[in-house]
């Protein structure tokens, strides 16, 4: 199988030097390994996404010295793929819908008798048919959650022998219960980012996902998706974050580290890749 990896950035703003990092980690890594690196536009906010930044991150990324294939995909493009994939998890069972709103939600959790965080663990009793199928039609807001109950019974001993191989650390198991259940989708957006993520991952042969460390925690939610839909799981690498001189994570509303102003105050691509040393 070809190394095959990517980077996935959102166009909701410029890329600043932390996405730049990521984007070159990926890409040198394909080099090195002489695979192949794609690029996706993760773009199914499409409140958020916008064109200026999809034509910005493109051109930013070739001035920095990135090569990608193409065509490129762009996540909007494709919402059929992702209802099929609701479409199957609901056969499967292991979603529900949800009408509890953010306050029930913290209300029940603090309610919880032995709760620790602030994750959501489904209701004590599902609800019956009936109710829901009245609340449907009377127009309510809901949101599909994935329930980690049901998957522990769908998958039998395949849950508890969840595990991926996060690279220079070796096989980790995949153990989904800290973050509860998830919402994978809502009424009116039939996706999320892990249902998207997952299926394009998939889709696009990605044998290595490299990314930030702030997604590690996600990763087992992912597999798990993996497992329910019988897709394979990639080998993770999840490198570090860069910071800026006072050690905080560079964020989109910090400006003055987007590769469009540094550019413009007469940086050069190889300046900017020897911040990343
Ligand atoms: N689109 C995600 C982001 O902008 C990255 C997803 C991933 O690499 O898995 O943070």
């Amino acid at each position: 199988m070809t190394f095959t990896t990517r980077f996935a950035p959102s166009p909701t703003g410029f890329l600043h030097l932390g996405h730049a990092f990521s984007a070159w980690t990926a890409f040198s890594a394909a080099r090195e390994a002489g695979g192949r690196f794609i690029l996706r536009m993760e773009d199914i906010d499409t409140v958020r996404c916008k064109p200026e930044f999809d034509a910005a991150i493109l051109e930013d990324l070739a001035w920095l010295g990135l090569e990608w294939e193409e065509p490129v995909r762009r996540q909007s493009a494709h919402f059929g793929d992702f209802d099929g994939v609701l479409q199957r998890l609901q056969e499967r069972g292991v979603v529900y819908r949800c009408f509890k709103t953010r306050r029930e939600i913290l209300e029940d959790i603090a309610r919880a008798p032995h709760g620790v965080g602030d994750v959501y663990r489904g209701p004590a009793e599902p609800m019956s048919a009936d109710e829901e199928a009245a609340r449907v039609a009377a127009g309510e807001a809901y949101a599909w959650r994935l329930s980690l109950a049901r998957c522990r019974d769908v998958l039998g001993p395949r849950f508890a022998a969840m595990r991926f191989v996060e690279e220079g650390r070796g096989e980790i198991i995949a153990d989904p219960d800290p973050l509860g259940d998830v919402v994978l989708a809502r009424k009116d957006v039939g996706t999320s980012y892990h249902i998207a993520v997952v299926h394009d991952d998939a889709l696009q042969g990605i044998t290595h996902v490299i990314r930030g460390v702030d997604l590690f925690e996600l990763t087992p939610l992912h597999v798990l998706l993996q497992t329910l839909l019988d897709l394979p799981v990639p080998v993770y690498r999840h490198h570090r974050l860069l910071t800026d001189a006072k050690g905080e994570r560079f964020a989109k509303r910090n400006k003055a580290a987007t590769l469009r102003v540094m550019r413009a105050a007469g940086e050069t691509p190889a300046d900017i890749r020897a911040r990343f040393a």
